[in-house]
C-alpha cells in the first residue's frame, strides 16, 4: 500500500472565458486534463476523461493504465460523433497511480498532450513527462533549441489528445515510491507562466500540499493567467514494504509510444547486469496509420480556409454586384461586372440594348465607351432607355 496527502487548486486565469481544465483525486488515481475545442467542448472533453479515469482505482500494471486512457479516449470520440457541436473535442490527460504490481508498491504514470508530470527532486523540478507538441518535436529534431521553445507562438500546439482517433498514443512511465516525494500534476497554465525555479520554491517553502496548489496557481495568475490553470500536489507519506532498487530518478520503466512504432528509452543509470528490473518489452499500441497533423493544426488551416473563403466571396460579390451600360463590338449592351474587371472577373453581357453603337448620340457615346456603372440593373435599364430615347430623337 501507498498512502497519499494531496491538494489542489484550479482557476480560470485572466483571460479565458471558462475553465477546460479538470482534475481528479481519487487516492490513489490522480489526474489533470486540459481540455480544448468545440463550443464548450473543451469541458466536457476533460469532464470525460476524469470521470473515466476515476475507474481505474485497481489498476495493477501499466497496461491496464493505458487500457483506462483508451477507454477514455473511446468514450469522448463516441461522445463528439454523437453530438456535432462537440465535434473536435479533445483533452489532454496526464495520470500519477498508485498500484500494486507484483506485490510491489509502485507509481503509474500515463500522459497524452501538454499536461505535465514533475516531481520535487530538491534541488530541480525534474519533469518526469515529455510533452506532445509541435515546438516539443522541433527541439527534438535540432531545429529549435529549448530557449526558442519557451515563447514560441505555436507551442499550444499539441500533437496527441484524448478524443482525436479511435486510439491514442500513451506514454508511461513505473515509479518506485518514496516516502516524502513529492509529485506535481499541471496544466500547461502553470508551467508557462511560472519557472521551474519558481515552482520549486513554493513546492520547498509550503508544506500543505492544498495551501501549495494555491499559492502556485495565484501565482500563475498574478504573472499573467493566460491560460486555465490546475496544479494537483500529490505527497507520498507512506510505502508499505519495496524492494525496488532505488534509482535516483524513482524510474523503473518508460514506454514511450510513437507514431509507428514505439521508442524504447535508455533505462535508468542503475545497477549492473543483474538488474533485477529490466526494462519491459515494448508492445506496440500504435495504430496502423496514426494521426500526423494535430488537431489544433487542422483547426488552425481550417480557419485560415474560411478566412480565404470569406474574402474570396467578398471579392466576388463586389466584381458582379455592378452594372453597367458599355460597348460590345457594335452593339450597346448591359453589363454585369465592373468595366476594367477585378482580377481574373471579367463583365459578362447581361442583356442587349438594342441600339448600336452607330446610333449614339456623340455625348453619350463618349460615356458609353468607358462604361457607365450602376449598383443595380434597373439603373442601368433606365439609363440604356434614356440613351435610345435620345437616338431616336437624333434620328
Ligand atoms: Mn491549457
Amino acid at each position: 500500500m501507498i498512502e497519499f496527502r494531496w491538494g489542489t487548486a484550479t482557476d480560470t486565469g485572466r483571460v479565458r472565458q471558462a475553465n477546460q481544465d479538470q482534475l481528479l483525486t481519487a487516492a490513489p488515481v490522480f489526474v489533470v486534463a486540459d481540455g480544448m475545442g468545440g463550443h464548450n467542448g473543451g469541458e466536457v472533453a476533460s469532464a470525460i476523461a476524469v470521470d473515466e479515469m476515476a475507474k481505474a482505482v485497481d489498476v495493477a500494471s501499466v497496461d491496464d493504465l493505458i487500457d483506462a486512457v483508451q477507454r477514455a479516449n473511446r468514450e469522448i470520440v463516441d461522445r463528439s460523433k454523437l453530438d456535432p457541436e462537440l465535434r473536435g473535442m479533445g483533452t489532454t490527460l496526464v495520470a500519477l497511480v498508485g498500484m500494486i504490481v507484483d506485490g510491489e508498491p509502485r507509481l503509474g504514470v500515463a500522459n497524452v498532450g501538454d499536461s505535465r508530470l514533475y516531481r520535487d527532486a530538491a534541488d530541480e523540478l525534474a519533469q518526469i513527462t515529455e510533452d506532445h507538441t509541435l515546438v516539443e518535436a522541433l527541439v527534438r529534431d535540432g531545429r529549435l533549441t529549448a530557449e526558442e521553445a519557451v515563447n514560441h507562438p505555436q507551442r499550444n500546439i499539441v500533437t496527441r489528445a484524448l478524443g482525436i482517433d479511435d486510439k491514442v498514443l500513451v506514454d508511461t512511465w513505473q515509479l518506485t515510491p518514496v516516502e516524502g516525494d513529492r509529485y506535481l500534476l499541471c496544466s500547461d497554465g502553470l508551467f508557462n507562466e511560472l519557472t521551474p525555479t519558481e515552482i520549486l520554491e513554493v513546492l520547498h517553502r509550503v508544506d500543505d500540499p492544498d495551501a501549495a496548489a494555491h499559492e502556485l496557481v495565484e501565482a500563475a495568475c498574478d504573472a499573467g493567467g493566460r491560460d486555465n490553470v490546475t496544479v494537483v500536489i500529490v505527497d507520498v507519506v507512506a510505502v508499505e514494504t519495496g524492494t525496488d532498487p532505488l534509482a535516483d530518478d524513482r524510474v523503473i520503466s518508460v514506454h514511450k509510444a510513437v507514431p509507428d512504432r514505439v521508442l524504447q528509452i535508455d533505462p535508468p543509470d542503475r545497477t549492473g547486469p543483474s538488474d533485477p528490473h529490466p526494462d519491459e518489452i515494448v508492445v506496440d499500441r500504435a495504430p496502423a496509420k496514426p494521426p500526423f497533423v494535430t488537431w489544433r493544426l487542422g483547426v488552425f488551416v481550417a480557419a485560415v480556409m474560411v478566412v480565404l473563403a470569406v474574402l474570396l466571396s467578398v471579392l466576388v460579390a463586389y466584381a458582379r454586384s455592378s452594372y453597367f451600360v458599355g460597348i460590345d463590338g457594335e452593339d450597346v449592351v448591359i453589363f454585369r461586372g465592373r468595366p476594367d474587371g477585378v482580377l481574373w472577373f471579367d463583365p459578362t453581357v447581361e442583356e442587349p440594348v438594342v441600339l448600336t453603337v452607330a446610333e449614339l448620340d456623340p455625348a453619350d457615346l463618349e460615356e458609353v465607351k468607358d462604361g457607365v456603372e450602376f449598383d443595380d440593373l434597373d439603373d442601368a435599364r433606365g439609363y440604356a432607355d434614356a440613351i435610345t430615347q435620345r437616338a431616336v430623337t437624333d434620328r
